[in-house]
């Protein structure tokens, strides 16, 4: 499906692809109608960015926006239970994720998509990079970075890679990647999706318009997406060599039989980016791109910022910011890159309704003493009590300085929240620099 037939859209939410969303529809001569809950003064920023024609609703706003409205565009904050979206879904009016509509102009521009709980914007910026250092005119974004609206509507790139969330990929109706990837599934956003099963299928939909002409590429190691059905042709990945097309044999990366690359010419940490980097090469591979040319775009990555992120050494110990570990998969993952008990871990913040006791083993292994912050603090403390010692702390501020009069040179106090940041922060970002700002001003005491 491409383009759409309508005289006027509604776009729920202005964010920045809500934004880019409105400015795609004028583009396209589509008349447009916008609703946001916040004021006018929250979203000044983004009211500055939208065409002068576009009619803003701001606040609560009532099924009256709904009138002489021909489609629905969403933004990914919206969910699908939001009245307005249920009631334009009563109303037999096509409803349609940002992504979906910037999908149907993107006309003969292939899309890479990527998917997973864990890793999508390390694989997304990956792909970027080994597409861009091949030479091609690539645009990375969507989920993170800038809206894929935007991208479209900019134009002429030789391809996209879009990050897709399952926020957005819940209510996609034809958004077919010509590569997509599916990383790994691990709990997260239940309090959204409300089961664990939603949630794979919202996430699942980035095979669902495929055809045999396209690929997916799959992480073998895990179950929940190995066993998911596919349309495209199936391309496994594996962090152990069995009979997978790209897979890790303890010391290189192998592609298609053959050796890739050294593991230690894969500048990122831990086992979890191996299997990122086997995502990325295998998606360029089937996309068409030669050995040589991923291996040169790998070399050359780049943790990003907030992914285990080294902030400062002091007095031997090393302090890590990790602000993007917003899961309990997430957190698990990273442990395994650290020596054995010597992690003092920073946990807490805003609760997704996960189930904190699958921490227990890698937290066992790893960890020296738990440090623990914002709203969940009781419900970690209650999962990790008698597994290691655990310090409510309240604030970040007080578990850094506790962190610092515990830790001993060798050991890493790690920023890894297993939580959403919004109980205390703006969100991750500001979170992983407040992280450094107190981390600094200790060094700075040190220095004195
Ligand atoms: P996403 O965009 O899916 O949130 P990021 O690349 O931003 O993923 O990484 C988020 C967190 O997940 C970080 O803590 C990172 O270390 C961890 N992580 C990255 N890749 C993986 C993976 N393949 N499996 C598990 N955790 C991962």
């Amino acid at each position: 499906m491409s383009g759409l037939h309508w005289r006027r859209a509604l776009v729920i939410g202005l964010g920045v692809s809500g934004v880019d969303a409105c400015r795609l529809l004028r583009a396209k001569g589509v008349e447009v109608r916008a609703a946001d809950r916040a004021s006018r003064e929250e979203l000044a920023f983004r009211l500055a960015e939208l065409p002068p024609e576009v009619e803003v609703h701001l606040g609560e706003v009532g099924p009256e926006v709904l009138a002489d409205v021909d489609g629905v565009v969403v933004s990914p904050g919206v969910p699908p239970s939001a009245p307005l979206v249920q009631e334009a879904q009563r109303r037999g009016l096509e409803v349609i994720p940002e992504v979906e509509l910037a999908f149907r102009f993107a006309g003969s521009t292939p899309i890479i998509g990527v998917t997973g709980s864990n890793g999508k914007s390390t694989v997304t910026e990956l792909l970027g990079l080994v597409l861009k250092t091949a030479g091609f005119k690539v645009a990375v974004g969507a989920n993170l970075g800038p809206a894929a609206s935007g991208m479209v509507l900019r134009g002429g790139w030789e391809v996209m890679v879009w990050e897709l969330s399952s926020f957005q990929l819940e209510l996609t109706q034809s958004l077919r990647p010509k590569v997509a990837v599916f990383l790994n599934l691990s709990p997260d956003h239940l309090d959204r999706h409300g089961s664990m099963e939603a949630y794979r299928q919202a996430k699942a939909k980035i095979f669902a318009f495929q055809t045999p002409d396209d690929h997916a590429v799959i992480n073998q190691d895990d179950p929940q997406v190995a066993s998911l059905a596919t349309r495209a042709q199936r391309h496994g990945y594996s962090l152990r060599c069995q009979d997978a097309e790209a897979c890790f044999d303890g010391t290189h990366l192998m592609l298609q039989g053959r050796v890739l690359m050294a593991r230690q010419a894969l500048p990122l940490p831990g086992d979890h980016n191996v299997a990122n980097a086997l995502a990325a090469a295998l998606a360029c591979r089937v996309f068409g791109l030669d050995r040589d040319a991923i291996v040169a775009g790998l070399r050359a990555a780049r943790s990003l910022p907030h992914r285990h992120e080294l902030v400062a050494e002091i007095n031997g110990v090393r302090y890590v910011d990790d602000s993007k570990g917003t899961n309990v998969g997430a957190v698990v993952a990273g442990l395994s890159g650290y020596p054995p008990r010597r992690v003092h871990l920073i946990l807490g913040g805003l609760s997704k309704g996960q189930d904190f006791r699958e921490l227990i083993p890698a937290v066992r292994e790893r960890v020296l003493r738990a440090y623990l912050i914002g709203q969940a603090a009781d419900e970690l403390e209650k999962a990790l009590t008698g597994v290691v010692p655990v310090e409510k702390c309240g604030t970040l501020e007080e578990a850094v300085r506790i962190a610092h009069l515990c830790a001993l040179p060798g050991d890493v106090v790690l920023l890894s929240p297993a939580c959403a940041s919004f109980d205390q922060f703006h969100d991750y970002a500001h979170r992983g620099h407040e992280f450094a700002r107190l981390v600094h001003a200790l060094a700075g005491e040190e220095n004195a």
